[in-house]
């Protein structure tokens, strides 16, 4: 399939880029790693008269630590977070769910700005954004702002960018030494979008949960943060009956659509069940 016809942009700096988007307006769109935007566009579900590439800017690739927070770049790919030691040190559940994405070719292109921005459910990242209590840093016409992930999807692909906004970085504050945590998908094969898929980061104190954040991808029109299934781990040590509860309220707040992954209430099921493999193998990992 071939994409209806556009013009190609490429600015050298988060400024221009920004400039060219908000002189576009809903006929611009920005450009990551493309392997969202253009195969909608060769569906013709999105034609946008105008891309701007992102690419040419060096500023926005990179990880970095800034006091207790890592700051990625938007265009850091998922490939860069799986080689990133800083990362596989610090915050590891980012490896193990840029793992789970797609296939090596997309992951050396797709980036985590492209991820999060995209405002698909199906994509992996910003449930885990959401669990790890990420902010988004973004360039708009009015200047630079911060968007909590916890705040920023509204609905599938509907998201709190504005036209003219450019997602500069993702800002996450580390999660405390000796966490426990891990990213557990069902897929149908290797390269899919999740049929359903849980994110946990926990700490345990004494043998007993000291905090919990819990993530859903891909059951719902948003990416979901479970919080009060995490409240209800609080004090304890995991045992099945509190997990059983913590999961019935997280099965609860899912809402998928029936489609080829399988019906709904099937996919509210296996997010339960994914819920339920990523405490037990965070509860493992964890140390206190
Ligand atoms: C075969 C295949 C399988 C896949 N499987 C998975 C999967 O299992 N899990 C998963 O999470 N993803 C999956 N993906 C999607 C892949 O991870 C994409 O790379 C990612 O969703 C989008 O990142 P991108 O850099 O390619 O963004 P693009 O496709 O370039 O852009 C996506 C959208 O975000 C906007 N955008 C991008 N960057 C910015 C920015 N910095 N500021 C503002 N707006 C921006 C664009 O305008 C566009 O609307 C798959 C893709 C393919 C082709």
């Amino acid at each position: 399939m071939i994409p209806g016809a556009f013009a190609y942009h490429r600015p050298t700096s988060v400024q221009d880029a920004v400039g060219l988007l908000a002189q576009f307006g809903d006929d611009g769109r920005a450009l990551a790693g493309g392997h969202s935007l253009i195969p909608m566009m060769k569906l013709r579900l999105a034609m946008p008269a105008n891309l701007v590439d992102l690419a040419g800017i060096a500023e926005l690739k990179g990880v970095r630590a800034e006091g207790g927070e890592i700051i990625v770049g938007a265009m850091t790919t998922q490939h860069d977070l799986i080689a990133s030691g800083l990362l596989t040190d610090k915050i590891p559940i980012l490896r193990e769910t840029s793992e789970q994405i797609a296939d090596p070719q997309v992951r050396y292109l797709g980036t985590l700005g492209g991820n999060v921005a995209n405002g698909d459910p199906g994509n992996d990242m910003p449930a885990v954004m959401m669990c790890l209590d990420a902010t988004y840093q973004v360039a708009g016409k009015k200047g630079e702002r911060r968007i909590p992930a916890r705040q920023f999807y509204q609905g599938a692909y509907f998201t709190a960018l504005e036209p003219g906004d450019v997602l500069t970085a993702v800002r996450i504050p580390v999660p405390a030494a000796g966490h426990g945590f891990a990213y557990e998908k069902l897929k149908r094969k290797v390269g899919d979008y999740a049929t359903a898929a849980a994110a946990v980061v926990l700490t345990l104190s004494g043998g007993k949960v000291a905090s919990c954040s819990i993530g859903l991808t891909n059951v719902g029109e948003t990416p979901l943060w479970a919080q009060e299934a995490a409240t209800i781990l609080l004090g304890s040590a995991l045992d099945a009956a509190t997990v059983k509860r913590a999961v019935a309220a997280a099965e609860a707040i899912t809402a998928p659509a029936s489609d080829a992954r399988g019906p709904a209430e099937y996919r509210t099921k296996m997010a339960g069940v994914m819920l339920t493999r990523a405490l037990a193998r965070a509860k493992s990992r964890a140390r206190g």
